[in-house]
Order: C-alpha cells, then sequence, then structure tokens
C-alpha cells in the first residue's frame, strides 16, 4: 500500500500597522469567518490560530500575531518579532499617513528579525477598507514601487468588512513562506 506522507507546518505570523486600520477585523474575517464592528480586542499581544489544508499531504497552522493596543510605540519589542516567518502590515486605504506608517513599521520589524540567510522575513502589505469611498487612486498607483522601496514581496487591495482579498493575501504570504523554509 502506499506510503502516505504528512507535513505539518507552523508559522508564526506579525500583524502590524496604526490603530484602526483594521488588523484585528482582518483576523476575525480570516480565522473566523466574519466582522464584527464592535468587536474590541484585548489590550496586548493577542494571537489566533488558523489551520489550511495547504495540499493533499500539508497541513499549514498560521499562528497569527495582533499587537493589539501596542501601536502608539511605532515599534514592538524584539520578544514579539522573535521567530517570525511572515509579516502582514496594514494599512488604510482612505488614510494616506497610515501608508507612511506602514513604511516605519516595516524598517522596525527588518531591524529586529530576519532570516537564516540574513534576507528579510516574506511580508505582504494590505490597503485594507477597499470597500469605502474616497479611495486614493494617486496613492494605490504608487503601491508597486512603495513596495520595492520597502522590500515587501507584493500587495493587496482588501476589505475585513467585505471579505475582499483576505484569503487570497493569506495564500500567498503562506506560499512565500513555504518557499524560505
Ligand atoms: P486595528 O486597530 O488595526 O486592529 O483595527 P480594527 O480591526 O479594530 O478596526 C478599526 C475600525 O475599522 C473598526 O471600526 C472596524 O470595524 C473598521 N474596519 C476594519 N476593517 C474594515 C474594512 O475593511 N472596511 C471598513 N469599512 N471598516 C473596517
Amino acid at each position: 500500500s502506499p506510503v502516505i506522507v504528512c507535513t505539518d507546518k507552523l508559522f508564526k505570523v506579525l500583524f502590524i500597522g496604526d490603530l484602526g486600520v483594521g488588523k484585528s477585523s482582518i483576523i476575525m474575517r480570516y480565522v473566523n469567518k466574519c466582522f464584527d464592528e464592535t468587536y474590541k480586542a484585548s489590550i496586548g499581544v493577542d494571537f489566533a490560530l488558523k489551520t489550511l489544508e495547504w495540499d493533499a499531504q500539508t497541513i499549514v497552522r498560521l499562528q497569527l500575531w495582533d499587537i493589539a493596543g501596542q501601536e502608539r510605540f511605532k515599534k514592538m519589542s524584539r520578544v514579539y518579532y522573535k521567530e517570525a516567518m511572515g509579516a502582514v502590515v496594514v494599512f488604510d486605504i482612505t488614510n494616506s499617513s497610515t501608508l507612511g506608517a506602514a513604511s516605519e513599521w516595516k524598517q522596525d520589524l527588518d531591524s529586529k528579525v530576519c532570516l537564516d540567510s540574513g534576507r528579510p522575513i516574506p511580508a505582504v502589505l494590505l490597503a485594507n477598507k477597499c470597500d469605502l469611498t474616497g479611495r486614493d487612486e494617486d496613492l494605490v498607483s504608487s503601491l508597486n514601487s512603495f513596495c520595492k522601496d520597502n522590500r515587501f514581496l507584493g500587495w493587496f487591495e482588501t476589505s475585513a468588512k467585505d471579505n475582499v482579498n483576505i484569503d487570497e493575501a493569506g495564500a500567498f504570504l503562506v506560499k512565500q513562506m513555504m518557499l524560505c523554509d
């Protein structure tokens, strides 16, 4: 009879970005498949688990770390970043100052954690709240070069509210983390 080899992979993934951009809402959508405007994350680091049947042989478990409530510092301690394999940096597409902050967050991340090879850990940029009007076209057209300059592997327009691109962004990041593993 055939031998079935099953691999189980665990990845620590960090969610960073300014207060109010939608980090907790994206995690809620991704893990619990819901959006709750009244949901308020607790203060301090919080984490959730997401399990994916990646393919017939592979189970991927994601440990999603939310910095809930620590955003005012614009940086996190090394303890939080320790052994992270991937990062999701979120900004609010209707608030350009949060994109500037995303660059600062990415620099803080890269200064505190990297792969064994010395390269940055895989990171994806999420332009969240794309369901809202008032989306800045100039800002959107600058995102390719923003990603290149800040060493993001890619970006997605997302909506935690309307469930746009959340699963796609997750799958993209997992694929990148598998390549680095
Ligand atoms: P966090 O501080 O980054 O964790 O942000 P939250 O997840 O607490 O979201 C901040 C506010 O933005 C809340 O009122 C959410 O309901 C709202 N929000 C989050 N994601 C979306 C989205 O995709 N679209 C809209 N319209 N509102 C969102």
